[in-house]
């Protein structure tokens, strides 16, 4: 009779563990595509950073072509004074196209400057923006690795899965009905191990206080016995009987 009661429990012990590994596989499976969606999130984010910066260097690209036009431009203007300047009859004529010319000359200076400026800092900015690039295009290389594993990972659990339920469908039916019945049912309120061990008087689940007559009782029948607060199934392990 003891041994049957123990023999029991170490198949209720076995169906626990077998819940537990299935439990960690169910909750891994869930995770797993939480993961690959912050991973893509990250993918996106440096990628919209890449494309950001882009276009701010073909915006800067975009100014550096205006500045140039505008220095033909005033080329132009500088040209066509100094062809006026052959023309005219007067010294006052004259002074005052010398004086276009002049502004012009200064206004173009100052137009050249800015270019140049301009030209360094795209220089700066597109080095500055190659290194970022090279390691974005890195790490993204790197996240889409790290999912392409994680979609392995689902699928081989998804996988091995119902071969674990089966297992445990078939440890669950060596067990006398009225044990695994109790089992079934605080685990189906708890989370938790259901089968626990008493340890200095006290339930291993809830921490509860075990009276001393059922522990005396669970100790004589090495049996096994429900905790009154929590439900779940008591038993004193082997090296405290
Ligand atoms: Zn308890």
């Amino acid at each position: 009779m003891e041994e049957d009661i123990r023999e029991e429990l170490n198949k209720l012990l076995e169906l626990q563990d077998k819940d537990i590994f299935i439990l960690h596989m169910e909750n891994r499976i869930n995770s797993i595509p939480i993961e690959i969606e912050n991973f893509n999130k990250e993918i996106d984010q440096m990628k919209n950073m890449i494309k950001e910066e882009e276009e701010v260097l073909s915006g800067m690209d975009k100014r550096l072509k205006d500045y140039f036009f505008e220095i033909e431009d005033m080329e132009s203007a500088i040209n066509k004074f100094e062809q006026d300047k052959l023309k005219v009859r007067t010294n006052e004529e004259y002074r005052a196209i010398e004086k276009e010319i002049g502004e012009a000359k200064k206004k173009k200076g100052k137009l050249e400057e800015e270019a140049l400026d301009l030209m360094e800092e795209i220089e700066e900015k597109k080095e500055v923006f190659e290194n970022l690039k090279n390691q974005s295009e890195g790490r993204i290389k790197e996240l889409r690795e790290m999912i392409e594993n994680l979609k392995k990972e689902s699928d081989s659990l998804k996988e091995e899965l119902p071969i674990r339920k089966d297992e445990r469908l078939r440890i669950s039916k060596r067990i006398k009905s009225q044990y695994l019945e109790i089992y079934e049912r605080v685990r189906s309120i708890r989370n938790d191990p259901v089968v626990v061990p008493v340890r200095n008087g006290a339930c291993g689940g809830c921490h509860a206080f075990v009276p001393t007559q059922k522990i005396d009782h669970l100790r004589k029948t090495k049996g096994i016995d429900t905790c009154e607060h929590c439900g779940r199934i008591l038993y004193i392990p082997e090296e405290d009987l």
